[in-house]
């Protein structure tokens, strides 16, 4: 039995600690797994963003270079050399015309165009379509002005017929040292629209100016990224760039930061949190320069798929964390486990050989006390049988006291046979003298019948004297009354004693030996005999029956005997003190009296299984019982 921890709510406060901190680590690993694969998606979503903003940009300045040399070619070409040394005459006009026609035709830009030095056009590509503005002054175009001055001119700007977005680009034509004109073209942005699909995200293009010029959602084109100072917005209202003011701010609260070096562009896009409300990133902007241009494109990458692979990636580590922590709160239980069933094993095995070592003790005590035991069996048998045979001898002497004392009777009743037999004789004897046969037979038969009566008083005698061992068998108990009555005849008859036997003609069977039976009525009749020797009336009742259910009570180990044999006389009665020591050995009464007899009929009455008692009658004499058990049927 395991007895209970000492310290319960210590141990259940360890056991909440345990817990809670297993749930932190748990929730760590969760949240470090989360923010790291959040960090590398967004990593990896911005490498890949500039990736893809790299092959933009250079799909855009590819589409821009191939026709920004164009304006710088044109002065090259004679149609336009001649057109600046004639420039009123018609058909110089209608040649230079068709050749920025050709040039335009072939590379494939909105418009060329040619200006003199006050701004207007004096040649173009469209001749048609620039027809309307022909005396309008472009003066007021930055690019023309760059031009004038002698540099290259470029910017976006919204044409004015057509009010297309366009990329004017600018070139002075000179004469000499002198710039005479400026050759421009427009070049067409539309492609540029076509290809947002390659960014894969919503995006822009801003000029020089912060003005979104182009954008993959068109709400967002012709807005302002930054706060355009006064005296700027002044010149962009001169210069009609965007074709309308005030210019709108960008509908995002976008804030950009630009890497000086690298001139890229970042940013980020906040919201609040859809279930916590902690404001958190909800987009990147990233953007960069296009080479050789003053334009910046930017992008607004979603970062909602790095952060649900961020999520799983946390639920993937807390599920790992939490397993890491299972296994090895498994492997500790199993330890702890192993341990006690090897403390069991070494308790079990201690216990068995200490089990061993006391049942060898107490095998070696049992046989030891086994052997004390035989041998104490042993000596008992001996003892029972030496006392067995010395009881026998007992009984014995009992027999030859009791024929001792018959002896006198006996010797009185031959005597008179014995003289009979000699007188008979010696008439026999005197009658075959005298030849008188008839007489000689008639005493020899008389002699016969005298030797046949002694034979008949010494016979009894002999089988009561002969040793015999006790059997128990079916005994008839009249009979045995009736031999042991026969024995004393004689000396019933001498003394004028009365005897009572009630059993004559009865068949009552007891289960014991019949000669010591006998013995037992002899010694219980011989006392009669003795007690009734003074008696003024001598009388001997001899009785037996069923004994009575009342009888039951009387047996001494309360058994239920079922045979009672009485013996009754009228002589002096029990003292008063009998019941203490009438059985005793060597209790007796009488002068020659061994006081022997009553013990020995007792011993022999109780190895039958039954039981002797003594009874003071309530009239003159006394009266002795012996209960007897039936014979089994
Ligand atoms: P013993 O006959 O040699 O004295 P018993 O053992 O036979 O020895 O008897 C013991 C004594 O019991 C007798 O001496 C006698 O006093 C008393 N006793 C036995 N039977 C009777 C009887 N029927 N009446 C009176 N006393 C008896």
């Amino acid at each position: 039995m395991t007895s209970p921890p000492r310290f319960p709510f210590r141990h259940a406060a360890w056991k909440v600690a345990a817990w809670l901190l297993a749930l932190a680590l748990v929730g760590c690993s969760g949240a470090l797994g989360y923010h790291s694969f959040e960090r590398r998606g967004v990593a990896s979503l911005q490498s890949d963003v500039r990736h893809r903003l790299e092959l933009f940009s250079s799909a855009v300045e590819g589409m821009i270079q191939r026709l920004e040399d164009v304006p710088a070619t044109v002065q090259l070409s004679e149609e336009i050399q001649r057109l600046f040394h004639a420039p009123r005459r018609a058909a110089v006009r209608e040649r230079a015309d068709r050749y920025l026609e050709r040039l335009n035709a072939f590379m494939g830009g909105i418009a060329i165009y040619v200006l003199d030095e006050r701004g207007v056009i004096v040649a173009s590509s469209a001749r048609n379509g620039l027809r309307t503005l022909t005396e309008e002054d472009f003066s007021f175009r930055p690019y023309f002005q760059e031009a004038l001055s002698g540099r290259v001119g470029r910017h976006f700007a919204i044409s004015l017929v057509g009010n297309r977005p366009g990329y004017f680009v600018s070139h002075p034509i000179r004469d000499g040292a002198r710039v005479v004109g400026v050759a421009v073209i427009m070049i067409n942005l539309d492609p540029i629209n076509q290809i947002w699909d390659m960014l894969g995200a919503p995006a822009l293009l801003a000029d020089t100016n912060g003005v979104v010029i182009l954008s993959s959602d068109p709400a967002w084109t012709y807005t302002t990224l930054q706060e355009l100072p006064i005296e700027r917005r002044v010149d962009l209202q001169l210069s009609r760039m965007y074709n309308r003011m005030p210019l709108p701010r960008f509908p995002l609260p976008v804030e950009l930061q630009v890497n000086p070096e690298t001139l890229a562009i970042h940013g980020i896009l906040q919201r609040a949190n859809r279930y916590l409300g902690f404001p958190e990133v909800a987009q990147i902007v990233s953007g960069r320069s296009i080479n050789g241009m003053d334009w910046r494109v930017m992008l607004f990458t979603d970062v909602d798929s790095a952060r649900r692979d961020a999520l799983l990636a946390g639920a993937v580590s807390a599920t790992g964390a939490a397993f890491l922590i299972l296994l090895v709160l498994f492997l500790a239980q199993r330890r702890r486990i192993h341990r006690h069933r090897r403390e069991s094993e070494r308790l079990l095995e201690q216990a068995n050989l200490s089990l061993e070592h006391k049942v060898g003790e107490r095998t070696a005590a049992l046989t030891l006390a086994n052997a004390q035991l035989v041998r104490e069996v042993a000596e008992r048998k001996q003892t029972e049988a030496t006392l067995r045979a010395t009881q026998g001898e007992l009984v014995h002497a009992g027999k030859m006291a009791v024929l001792g004392r018959m002896a006198a009777g006996i010797t009185h009743e031959l005597t008179q046979p014995l003289g009979g037999v000699r007188t008979f004789a010696g008439n026999a004897m005197e009658f075959a003298k005298r030849q008188d046969l008839e007489s000689v037979q008639q005493n020899l038969e008389i002699i016969a019948r005298l030797t046949e009566r002694m034979g008949t008083i010494i016979h009894p005698l002999r089988s009561f004297a002969r040793r015999t061992d006790p059997a128990l068998s079916f005994v008839d108990v009249g009979q045995c009354i009736e031999h042991a009555l026969f024995l004393y005849q004689t000396q019933l008859a001498h003394l004028g004693v009365v005897v009572d036997n009630r059993t004559s003609g009865e068949q009552l069977a007891a289960w014991c030996d019949a000669p010591r039976l006998e013995q037992v009525l002899v010694n219980l009749i011989g006392n009669a005999i003795d007690a009734m020797a003074e008696a003024p009336q001598k009388q001997l009742v001899l009785s037996a029956e069923r004994a009575p259910a009342a009888e039951e009570a009387l047996a001494a180990d309360g058994r239920a005997y079922e045979l009672r044999i009485d013996v009754q006389d009228t002589g002096c009665g029990l003292p008063p003190d009998f019941a203490s020591h009438l059985f005793e050995p060597f209790y007796t009464t009488k002068q020659k009296g061994l006081g022997l007899g009553l013990t020995i009929s007792r011993d022999i009455v109780q190895d039958f299984g039954g039981a002797l008692r003594a009874w003071d009658r309530d009239g003159p004499g006394a009266c002795f019982s012996i209960y007897l058990p039936c014979a089994p049927t």
